[in-house]
């Protein structure tokens, strides 16, 4: 058997490690004796490094030294993150190379999220080594299903640092999945409901035969229990404003305490109807120099009224996932719950409401994900077998074609691990040279996605327009990393790219594409059919045009004049008309005289091959082919 691989949940708000014992997952007490590690690293005046519950208890006390929440930031540019550092109460900085880090006045240092994910990585390391009485050296790791490539692999940076090697960067949804056993279900299809402090994300998952894939995932990177206590605390600091006219926006340490207080109350308001917040001493009168208090009654009723519509949002997420996955709610066996946002009764009861059924509450949703993390450590160890873990790409995969055309090789929500390959060929004759334009998005037009990387393939033998015949292979890898190789069939000769991390989009947008995508979908519909309409009278009109130039004298001055006349008129359409109706018709008169002259051009063709094809092996010369994709690969200048 081989070494243990603890599985742990590095969550945004806490964090939980787990390891597979005798084949059962045991989650890891700290060595304050708690399971849930508070996500939060305190640097004191004496240069001492606070980790977990202790750091957070100083949060109140010292806000400049203590960073909480630091996944939020972990593998961004600090351009990206602007907004959310003007919420946190430490201070976030540019480092050296523009990314987001933390400016720590203890630490004497800028502090990178990598270093502070490591203190608590560390933490539970040790933890899990008192525990097991053994060394670690391997874990898997949890990350939100839309981390991007930088983040996922800043992760990984984090576990280095804390001297763990990260065998395996897993979703979280896809953990909780595998602690709930789908693995062991027959056919049985889940819905991942993740509601945490930080991060929303549903997945739908479809289990069987010791398989597990991830049909469809959705969410909200940006909302959590933390927005639900931001409303209470915008509640607590507008009463206090009516009451006494102060402001307690404008000082740090009440707001951290009114933070720490709100989420009190939100917490207790899952088992109780009624709660009281008391913060005395929470300021001073500047007129009086009296002390304030600050003390309120929150009801359960009020409090939901205050975030039904954070709890209908993540409903919305919901029906969004099931539409992709083309599911309908009765199609779900379970709804699984993870995160300690869904320990709201609201978020239990309109997931209930939805889904005609209470959801499934077996392991507990703080836990969970660190649970199946465990297992999935427990199976790359080799203790356990029986389970294979299959992702999904959140966004479509594709290359630039003929046109400005997003050709897609893997479409969103793809399982991953995936290889897939496509022939493409030339658009001019005698090309030498395609360049490949990787995107990454849901435009049929190409430059509306990202670009996440370019290259070009060289040393094509010179041929007319499509003969070269280009495969073109997107291979993605476990961990998500995508290769991209371009092939010359006649020649072998291959270039190929791997996407750098830092190309990839960040979960913004991610998520503002999929949008625009919603928005869009007819009118990008639209477009790809002008761009296939065009692509199809420029197959037409390309021959005749090349026959008008090389064997202009085979033609009567009338055909002439009419096969120009199409050349003209079609071009036109091609290169301007945005109407598709306009593009239908100008198709449509090209097929009839390409019809009418349909014997002579075959023969011209004919002619035109043996000359150019010197026992080449071209079919026929036919530019539809069918193993071959669209006429495509753009012309390098
Ligand atoms: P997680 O990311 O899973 O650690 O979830 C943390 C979030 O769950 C925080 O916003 C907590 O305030 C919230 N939470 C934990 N327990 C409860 C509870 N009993 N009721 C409501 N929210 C909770």
């Amino acid at each position: 058997m081989g070494e243990k691989i603890i599985g742990i949940d590095l969550g945004t708000t806490n964090s939980v490690v787990s390891v597979v014992v005798g084949g059962e997952p045991v989650v890891i007490q700290n060595q304050e004796g708690s399971r849930i590690t508070p996500s939060v690293v305190s640097w004191t005046k004496e240069k001492e490094i606070l980790v977990g519950e202790p750091a957070k208890r100083r949060a109140i006390l010292d806000p400049l030294n203590t960073v909480y929440e630091s996944k939020r930031f972990i593998g961004r540019k600090y351009d990206e993150v602007k907004d959310i550092a003007k919420k946190v109460s430490y201070k976030v900085v540019p480092d050296e190379k523009g990314d987001a880090a933390f400016d720590i006045p203890n630490a004497g240092k800028v502090v990178r999220p990598e270093e502070v994910g490591a203190h608590i990585l560390r933490k539970l390391k040790e933890a899990a080594e008192a525990y097991l009485g053994e060394e670690v050296k391997k874990a898997v790791i949890t990350v939100p299903a839309y981390f991007n490539e930088r983040q996922r692999q800043a992760t990984k940076m984090a576990g280095k640092l804390a001297g763990l090697e990260v065998v395996r960067v897993l979703n979280e949804p896809t953990a909780a999945a595998l602690a709930y056993g789908l693995d062991k279900k027959e056919n049985a299809k889940i819905l991942v409901y993740d509601f945490g402090g930080g991060t929303f994300d549903v997945s739908i998952l479809e289990g069987g035969e010791g398989v597990i894939e991830v049909k469809a995932t959705a969410g909200d990177p940006f909302l959590g229990g933390a927005n639900i206590d931001e409303r209470i605390m915008d509640w607590l600091i507008e009463e206090f404003k009516k009451e006494t006219g102060i402001d307690l926006r404008q000082d740090k340490t009440a707001l951290q305490r009114l933070k720490d207080a709100a989420e009190q109350a939100k917490k207790e308001l899952s088992f109780k109807m009624e709660t009281e917040i008391s913060l005395p001493f929470i300021t001073i009168d500047p007129e009086t120099k009296q002390p304030l208090h600050l003390q309120k009654k929150l009801t359960r009723a009020r409090l939901e009224q205050m975030i039904e519509d954070i709890v209908d949002r993540t409903m919305d997420i919901v029906k969004e996932a099931l539409a992709d996955a083309n599911l309908k709610p009765e199609d779900i066996d379970d709804v699984v719950l993870v995160g300690g946002s869904t320990r709201i009764p609201l978020v239990q009861r309109k997931i209930k409401e939805f889904f005609g059924k209470e959801p499934h509450k077996g392991v507990n949703p703080d836990e969970v994900v660190a649970v199946g993390a465990a297992i999935q450590g427990s199976v790359l160890s080799g203790e356990k077998k029986d389970v294979l873990l299959i992702d999904v790409t959140p966004l479509s995969l594709g290359i630039e074609t003929y046109g400005g055309t997003m050709t897609v090789l893997i479409p969103r929500n793809t399982p991953i691990p995936v290889r897939k390959c496509e022939t493409f060929t030339t658009v001019t004759d005698f090309q030498t040279e395609v360049e490949i334009k990787v995107y990454q998005g849901e435009s049929p037009i190409a430059k509306e996605n990202k670009l996440l990387g370019t290259f070009r393939l060289t040393g094509i033998p010179p041929a007319p327009r499509g003969v070269p015949q280009i495969e073109v292979c997107f291979d993605i890898d476990a961990d998500g990393i995508l290769h991209v190789t371009a092939r010359d069939k006649a020649t072998g000769k291959e270039q190929s790219i791997t996407v750098q991390p830092s190309s990839g989009l960040t979960e913004e947008e991610v998520k503002k594409m999929l949008e625009e995508y919603e928005k869009h979908k007819e009118e990008y519909e639209k477009k790809k059919k002008l761009i296939e309409l065009k692509n199809q009278l420029d197959q037409i009109v390309y021959p005749i045009e090349r026959f008008l130039k090389e064997a202009a004298d085979k033609f009567t001055e009338e055909e002439r004049k009419e096969l120009e006349q199409l050349v003209i008129e079609s071009r036109k359409a091609i290169e301007t008309s945005t109407d598709l109706e306009e593009v239908e018709r100008q198709l449509k008169k090209a097929q009839e005289v390409a019809a009418k002259y349909g014997e002579k051009l075959y023969k011209l063709a004919q002619e035109n091959q043996k000359g150019e094809n010197k026992g080449g092996d071209n079919k026929g010369g036919d530019n539809k082919g069918d193993d071959q994709g669209p006429i495509d690969a753009k012309p390098v200048d």
